[in-house]
């Protein structure tokens, strides 16, 4: 038996949850790193030089950032992935219109469309 796809469009859902699965992997992957990172930045209690604080407090804050938006990352790809289910997915929160694939493929996690999303960050709302 060979399943008629009904042309185009059929398949676009399970590409589109394939790509943000993958890419929330990779995003809880590199989590799992900076979290391995910070892990070994504690046991490295040795000596404590002044500078050296200094630079570790740095690196650390740099690390925290990071995984800060990292998690952001994550949280943007599993909404996302909601929104394929409740079909949702691709429709720009502000104007209702729908988010160009091309612009879907190189931001998966996006919300708005290229329009509303200057507009938002003009406005300071991102
Ligand atoms: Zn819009």
């Amino acid at each position: 038996m060979t399943p008629s796809r009904n042309g185009s469009g059929g398949d676009d859902g399970d590409e589109r949850t394939e790509r943000l699965r993958r890419l929330r992997e990779e995003t809880r992957d590199a989590i799992d790193r900076t979290d391995l990172a910070a892990d070994g930045d504690e046991r490295g209690d040795g000596h404590h030089h002044p500078a050296e604080v200094a630079t570790d407090a740095d690196a650390r804050e740099r690390q925290l950032a990071v995984q800060v938006k990292l998690k952001e990352r994550e949280e943007r790809l599993a909404a996302a992935e909601k929104a394929i289910e409740e079909g949702t997915y691709g429709v720009c929160v502000d104007c209702g219109g729908e988010i160009p694939e091309g612009r879907l493929k190189v931001v998966p996690d996006a919300v708005r469309c290229v329009p509303c999303q200057t507009e938002a960050k003009r406005l300071g709302r991102v």
